[in-house]
């Protein structure tokens, strides 16, 4: 018999016990060759980390000492078991432990196993993490040559194929050759390497995602730290800004109020960019609360129109707003659909040249248990196509020239619009083309 890591013949000796009742050995070793490189110190780029043990149980004690014996000759760490009640409660103990293997492997005898501690055994290695799945080699008398025919032994072939079903078992029919069950116990071994390389990358990506979960934890409290400092005295100005304007500290000339109302308009301005940034880190920290309750949405897009009737008048823009006659009934929280409609509003009139068109609409399906959509489209510039999902992200602006230098946004209004239809239970989509204008989709469940 040639060793396989020399390729010599090698002299033999008799290592493992004799298969039932036959003379001939159950497993036959080599005198063995220096020490193989074990799973986790192997050359050809697997991982290097703690030896991990293989655990050999046969019938018979001598049995099992003299495999362990074998295998640790051939540079594999082995610990032999006293009884399969052993095995288990190894396993057992390494599985509830979780972290980084010790196990390798488990070599054991289909007689020394029996069928009721491999049923346990796969209910125990049926615990395993899922990255994880301990190897078997399971030393078998399944079937045998006899009379110029393969006569499968029904007992032990229903224990490999009930191992089989949970684990990953290499089965070796018994007489085993020494150099067969090295090469098995190598490859078990070198696959649980790899599991535990896998479970390292697992938890080195788990790790990663904690951290920015952290890092993004610490970005919206800052977020919402400075936005508060800021808002506080900023308020301060625009009320005093307000008082003057009110000549409460004394009448102001023409020449006074114009610099005035700059500072007021620029105050304005930067106090909805702090908004938004709050209602940001809000919604990014999940501090941002919903008060669900039936709205009537025509009274919503009625006060919304209202509010923006003087930037249409502005730029010159045809409005219209279809909605049904009788009262569409959703599902929302009131100021916040307020404030999402606003944003699409004012996107359209800010993204359509003058003399433009806007059209609200609203689609009610029959379906009662359909959600409402509210269409807001617009004849502007457009968005192409592989920027339609972009403008969803934060600080996102795909309008980089005129557009963003005279409206002077922040990339906030759409992230924050749709992070808000999706808390109240709808969604925010967009559908545009470049220079012929886009159409953003808000869903909102109907109120029951
Ligand atoms: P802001 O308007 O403050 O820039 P938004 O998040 O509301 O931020 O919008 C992000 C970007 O999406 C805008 O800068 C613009 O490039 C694009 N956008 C939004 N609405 C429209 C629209 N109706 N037509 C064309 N582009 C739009």
């Amino acid at each position: 018999m040639s060793n396989p890591a020399t390729g010599d013949r090698a002299t033999e000796r008799r290592v493992l016990i004799h298969d039932d009742g036959s003379d001939s050995p159950a497993c036959v070793a080599p005198q063995l060759a220096p020490p193989l490189p074990s799973a986790r110190q192997d050359g050809d780029g697997g991982p290097a980390s703690e030896a991990l043990t293989a655990l050999v149980l046969a019938p018979v004690g001598r049995d099992t000492d003299l495999t362990v014996d074998a295998l640790r000759q051939a540079g594999i760490p082995a610990r032999g078991m006293p009884g399969a009640g052993a095995l288990l409660a190894t396993v057992a103990e390494e599985v509830s432990r979780g972290g980084t293997p010790t196990l390798g492997a488990i070599v054991v005898t289909d007689d020394a196993l029996g069928i009721d501690w491999s049923v346990r055994l796969a209910e125990v290695l049926d615990r395993q993490p899922p990255w994880s799945d301990l190897p078997i080699v399971l030393l078998a008398g399944s079937a045998s040559l006899s009379g110029g025919r393969w006569v499968h032994l029904p007992y032990a072939s229903a224990l490999a194929e009930r191992l089989m079903q949970r684990v990953s078992v290499t089965v070796l029919d018994r007489p085993v050759r020494m150099a067969a069950l090295i090469s098995a116990v190598r490859a078990a071994l070198r696959a649980r390497a790899r599991q535990t390389e896998v479970m390292q990358l697992i938890e080195a990506r788990d790790r990663a995602v904690a951290d920015a979960e952290r890092a993004n934890h610490a970005k919206s409290q800052f977020l919402a730290f400075v936005s508060h400092e800021l808002r506080t005295p900023l308020n301060a100005v625009g009320g005093y800004v307000q008082l003057l304007l009110m000549g409460v500290h004394g009448a102001i000339t023409q020449s006074q109020r114009e610099p005035l109302e700059r500072v007021d308009r620029a105050q304005q301005h930067i106090l909805g960019i702090i908004n938004s940034l709050l209602d940001y880190a809000r919604i990014e920290s999940g501090r941002l609360e919903y008060s669900i309750e039936t709205i009537c949405l025509t009274d919503v897009v009625s006060d919304v129109t209202n509010m923006i009737d003087s930037q249409l008048a502005a730029k010159q823009l045809a409005f219209q707003s279809r909605l049904p006659a009788e009262a569409v009934l959703v599902s929302a929280d009131r100021e916040k659909l307020r404030q999402v409609l606003l944003n699409l509003m004012s996107n359209a009139i800010k993204f359509t040249p003058d003399r433009g068109r806007i059209v609200m609409e609203c689609e009610v399906p029959d379906d009662t248990s359909a959600p409402v959509q509210l269409h807001v489209h617009d004849s502007g510039i457009g968005i192409a196509a592989e920027k339609l999902e972009a403008i969803f992200e934060p600080f996102v602006q795909v309008h980089g020239d005129r557009w963003t230098e005279v409206h002077r946004g922040t990339g906030l209004g759409l992230a924050i619009s749709r992070q808000m239809a999706r808390g109240m239970g709808g969604d925010l989509q967009v559908s545009s083309e470049v220079g012929n204008g886009s159409t953003f989709t808000l869903t909102l469940p109907r109120a029951l």
